[in-house]
């Protein structure tokens, strides 16, 4: 490729609304450009990096035994209302209408599609396991895009899905998967952790989150560098009960207020339009029998699997409304705090002791003017502490390291929770009739572009790992003009290319100062840099990552390249 024919505007200055790394030198360097909030046009350079990441994916998960499907982006309404996720997902979703007035969504995650698929064709336990993946686009209406890439409304996403006939075989491949992202982020040159992860809106019954360690992440996670153990810190609980004195009840000025069918929390602030941090989510659940209350705080649905870690219980699942209003004496819909006992796991240093919602997750089921103490009768709570970087490994006892990380990949083991939902069977042995054990498998593609980034640039600019770079090479002859060093890097370029590298030649008539301004900027692993030694038959090549050049003849020069 030239560069005189190449689309890379490059920029001297990165866009004020550009806050890390990876989201300012990539503009910079005529990789990506906004279109709108959460929405980027990649360019050249950022499709060949895509490419690249892409095919690392591909040629690992075919090696895995997966199978490359293309699934529509649109996704009918009727297999989201089946699983019950058309409501239950949230405004994330974006959804529209057809000319004849049907229901879409724009896929978030594909579930649904991909069971209806396998429902459809797999009948028997003969059948099975199946593996099928795709690589496409995927629409979440973020609340918050930022960071570019790192959290758009439209990115790129590797997502897997497996069907078998029985538990251990899903175990089997989850950890087929957990083997296979391994070595897909080893290979890109990625610094990474698997942490045991919460499962989020997915939902199932065990996860690992694949975090790219750095700095700027959104994610926290801690671990063991003795005996490996890593986790989220959300996920990582320290259980600590504690009995406050008991208190009074003051209800008073509590108020019920009408709500859409908010899930969360995030919705009930925008809707009632007051902070996050005053929001408090109240459920039911039964814990091996018993109601629980449980109030809970952050920005996803109480977890069944954290519950259960918490509650160190067999059995856990939401309470119907009749065992709510048995339990609380009072109408689902009004959860009344004074009544409640409630063991509580939060950090509730972010609490407000005042004036703060409760909200059961439901239409109208909120209350305001809540006040901590004043409104809860609380007989105990299990506080669930954020585990921090030095305190003991839960498995060894060897003090915790803590670093922020960014989520790049995500497993899930999923269970029978979609294939029940959507009555995807199979026949087992015995001629009986099952439904399918399934697990779910992402990678955020688009993320893992600028998580590379943030885990490799300097001062001057991005320095791309040679697996995911956007070309290996870049041939820089630092004057076109002078007919030697002009044919000479015409010449290297032509060699290389012929042996199979991906090569970038900066053909322009521009100063060498601004041609090596956006070699380094771009983060081309290697630039070889014909000049005036050419009339010693010498050139130089530069490492772009520790900035070394070393004079060397020109045959030489092509060997070291390969
Ligand atoms: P996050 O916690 O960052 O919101 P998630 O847990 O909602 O991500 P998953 O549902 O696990 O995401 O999706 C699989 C992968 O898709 C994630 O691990 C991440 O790499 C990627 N991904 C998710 N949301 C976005 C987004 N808005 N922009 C870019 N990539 C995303
Ligand atoms: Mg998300
Ligand atoms: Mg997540
Ligand atoms: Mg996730």
């Amino acid at each position: 490729m030239r560069f005189s024919r190449l689309f890379a505007p490059t920029l001297k200055e990165s866009p004020a609304d550009a806050e890390i790394p990876s989201h300012k030198l990539l503009i910079r360097a005529g990789f990506i450009r906004k279109k709108a909030s959460g929405l980027y046009d990649i360019l050249p350079l950022g499709v060949r990096v895509l490419l690249k990441i892409e095919r690392i994916i591909r040629e690992e998960m075919n090696k895995a035994g997966a199978q490359e499907v293309i699934l529509p982006i649109m996704h009918p309404a009727e297999l989201w209302i089946e699983s019950g996720r058309w409501d239950a997902y949230g405004k994330e979703m974006i959804k529209f209408e057809d000319r004849h007035g049907r229901n879409y969504a724009l896929g978030p995650t594909a579930e649904e599609m991909i069971t209806d698929l396998v429902r459809k064709e797999v009948k028997s336990y003969k059948d099975l396991p199946l593996n099928l993946y795709q690589i496409g686009r995927k629409f979440r209406d973020e609340i918050r895009p930022r960071f570019g890439l790192m959290r758009a409304r439209e990115f790129i996403m590797k997502d897997a899905y497996s069907f078998h006939a029985s538990d251990e075989d899903a175990e089997r491949e989850y950890w087929n998967m957990y083997e296979t992202y391994s070595r897909i982020f080893s290979r890109m040159g990625l610094q990474f952790k698997a942490v045991e992860a919460d499962t989020g809106e997915i939902g199932g019954s065990f996860s690992h989150e694949f975090m790219v360690i750095a700095d700027t992440g959104e994610g926290k996670l801690v671990f063991c560098e003795k005996c490996g153990y890593a986790a989220s810190t959300e996920k990582a609980e320290a259980v600590k009960p504690q009995i406050p004195e008991n208190r009074e009840s003051l209800f008073r000025e509590i108020e019920k207020v009408s709500t859409p069918n908010v899930r969360r929390i995030e919705e009930v602030s925008e809707f009632l339009n007051v902070p996050q941090d005053s929001i408090l989510k109240l459920l039911v659940y039964i814990v091996d029998g018993k109601p629980v209350a449980v109030a809970i705080r952050g920005d996803k649905d109480v977890e069944e699997t954290k519950l259960k870690n918490v509650f160190k219980a067999k059995e856990i699942r939401l309470a119907t409304d009749e065992e709510i209003e048995k339990f609380t004496g009072q109408p689902k819909g009004f959860l009344s705090p004074i009544n409640l006992s409630i063991p509580v796991y939060a950090d509730y240093s972010v609490i407000p002791m005042v004036n703060f919602v409760a909200g059961a997750g439901e239409k109208d089921y909120h209350l305001k003017n809540v006040n901590w103490e004043r409104d809860f009768k609380v007989e105990a709570f299990v506080d669930v502490a954020e585990v921090k970087g030095g305190e003991p490994c839960p498995k060894c006892g060897n003090p915790l390291t803590e670093k922020r990380g960014i989520e790049v990949g995500h497993i899930f083991k999923l269970g029978t929770k979609y294939s029940e939902a959507m009555n995807a069977t199979f026949v087992d042995e015995n001629g009986e009739e099952k439904p399918i054990v399934m697990g779910c498998y992402g990678i955020g593609v688009t993320r893992v572009m600028a998580a590379a980034v943030e885990q490799n640039y300097d001062e001057n600019g991005i320095v791309w790992t040679p697996e995911i770079a956007p070309f290996e090479i870049i041939v820089i002859p630092v004057n076109v003009k002078n007919d030697e060093i002009r044919e000479t890097a015409e010449k290297i370029y032509e060699e290389l290319k012929s042996k199979g590298l991906d090569v970038l030649i900066d053909d322009r008539n521009a100063r060498p100062g601004f041609k090596f301004k956006d070699a380094d900027l771009i983060g081309i692993p290697i630039q070889v840099i014909v000049g005036k030694k050419i009339s010693e038959g010498k050139v130089e090549v530069k490492v772009r990552k520790t900035g070394e050049k070393i004079e060397v003849p020109v045959e030489e020069a092509i060997e070291r390249a390969l």
